[in-house]
């Protein structure tokens, strides 16, 4: 038997548990729903440890606010799917993050209404007290102009009511080739530099995609301030986990190393996959309680990435105030893990990945899809049931049930938006950062709703 069937085994026998009804509520939990793990929420005048880093000038605060999924009022988070913000809830996450010690709020132009949302929450506090990131988002469809960009960072400003950014990235840069489309050729990064001279921008770096390979040419490129990658425990060796991927190898140990091998801080995106590490299977969870009984599954995650010293800030997205208290609690007297922890948190990682998950970190990037279709909710009910619907056991009652308990899910979303509604057309593929074959997995999802039925 190999390894990998060997930690399979793992994983079936602890998912035998999870099989009924506790699944279908696990599916279904609303992203407001509280946490039932056993953490306690830092006291009242605690901070967050911070970290300084003399060469920006900067202390700042080990967890930062991702602005991406923040609170809408039709209830969980995120953008691309026509919610409008909940700014009072929005309002209260920020006060508290503030008053507990988190100075880095990360936004976008591509987050929908986030930059306006966040931009009045942060300007109720004096301007010193937090530091604001955003990005030129200049990926739509057409040619990049310099005009265009110079508006979305003049209109950046307005939405976040400052005259200067702390930290600017380009955003979502995956090779020399983008750069140079996007940034170079049209005279847009030179601008950029003037910006930065005259102090509307403090601190210049750019958000990364792309693979191993890909990082060096555009490290090269400047003397950036920092650099953006994604970061977590399951993609530390590789990401994607192995299908779907549609470009050269990519590893967050490959990536974090290289950086701070040329002494450039790194900020963390994605520690918790867009979620998807902070609702694991019961068999993965109880494979890390059994080690850290007082660590959720997140603080497991949000962990991992803290105790990597190069690590400027762990952003993480945050879609409710129970989220952000657990992650502040996180980080208020942090507990690094030491090597032998490091190391255990890989041997997760491949118990979660032996789970054949679509690895949609539900950034919608790829949305709207012109048929209807939601993409990333589409990959939450298959995820929901991955391992199961992989499985060559089907003649197994807890496969079964995992199987059904995803048709049902998967009928419940409305027709419209459901795979089946998927027309192949790729207008999708080029916009996912995690190089995700969305239409092969929208027919996969539909060949197998039809073998269900
Ligand atoms: S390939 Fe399918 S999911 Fe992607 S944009 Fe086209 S219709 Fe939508
Ligand atoms: S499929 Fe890709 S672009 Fe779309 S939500 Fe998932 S990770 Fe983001």
């Amino acid at each position: 038997m190999t390894r990998r069937e060997v930690l399979r085994g793992m994983l079936l026998a602890g998912m035998g548990l999870a099989v009924g009804a506790p699944f279908l509520h696990s599916a279904n939990k609303p992203d407001s729903a509280p946490s039932p793990a056993p953490w306690k929420e830092a006291p009242d005048g605690s901070k967050i440890d911070s970290r300084t880093w003399d060469k920006m000038g900067e202390t700042l605060g080990m967890l930062g606010l991702g602005c991406m999924r923040l609170p809408s009022v039709s209830g969980g988070g995120g953008f691309g799917r026509g919610g409008r913000l909940d700014q009072e809830a929005v309002n209260a996450m920020v006060d508290y993050a503030i008053a507990h010690g988190v100075n880095y709020f990360d936004t976008a132009p591509a987050y929908g209404e986030s930059e306006v949302v966040t931009g009045n929450a942060l300007s109720r506090h004096p301007r010193g007290s937090y530091k604001i990131a955003t990005k030129i988002s200049n990926m739509g469809g057409g040619r990049p102009t310099l005009d265009a960009g110079k508006q979305m960072f003049e209109t950046s400003l307005k939405n976040l009511q400052v005259d200067y950014v702390d930290f600017l990235l380009l955003h979502n840069i995956q090779n020399i080739a983008g750069y140079n489309s996007r940034f170079k050729d049209n005279g847009l990064f030179d601008w950029l530099l003037e910006q930065k001279a005259a102090g509307r921008i403090k601190h210049l770096g750019f958000s990364f995609h792309g693979s191993n390979d890909d990082l060096p040419a555009l490290v090269d490129l400047y003397d950036w301030d920092f650099v953006q990658i994604q970061l977590n425990y399951v993609d530390w060796k590789e990401m994607s986990g192995g299908w779907g991927s549609g470009s050269g190898t990519t590893s967050s140990e490959f990536l974090y190393n290289y950086l701070v091998g040329k002494g450039i801080p790194v900020l963390v995106m994605e520690p918790v996959k867009g979620g998807a590490l902070a609702s694991v299977s019961d068999g993965v969870a109880s494979v890390m309680r059994e080690r850290h009984p007082d660590l959720t599954p997140a603080a497991n995650a949000l962990t991992f990435v803290g105790s990597l010293p190069g690590v400027m800030v762990t952003l993480s997205g945050m879609s409710n105030m129970e989220q952000l208290k657990e992650n502040v609690s996180i980080f208020t007297g942090f507990k690094p893990f030491d090597q032998k922890e490091m190391d255990f948190m890989l041997t997760v990682a491949d118990l979660h990945k032996s789970r054949g998950q679509i690895p949609c970190t539900a950034c919608s990037y790829c949305m709207p899809c012109p048929a209807g279709v939601d993409i990333p909710g589409n990959f939450k009910v298959y995820n929901s049931a991955s391992d199961a619907l992989i499985s060559t056991e089907t003649g197994r009652s807890d496969v079964a049930a995992k199987r059904q308990a995803f048709l049902k899910l998967y009928n419940e979303q409305d027709k419209a938006i459901r795979a089946d509604a998927c027309i192949g057309c790729n207008t999708c593929l080029p916009k996912c950062p995690q190089h995700i074959s969305i239409p092969s997995h929208m027919q996969r999802i539909k060949d197998i709703v039809a073998s269900l039925k």
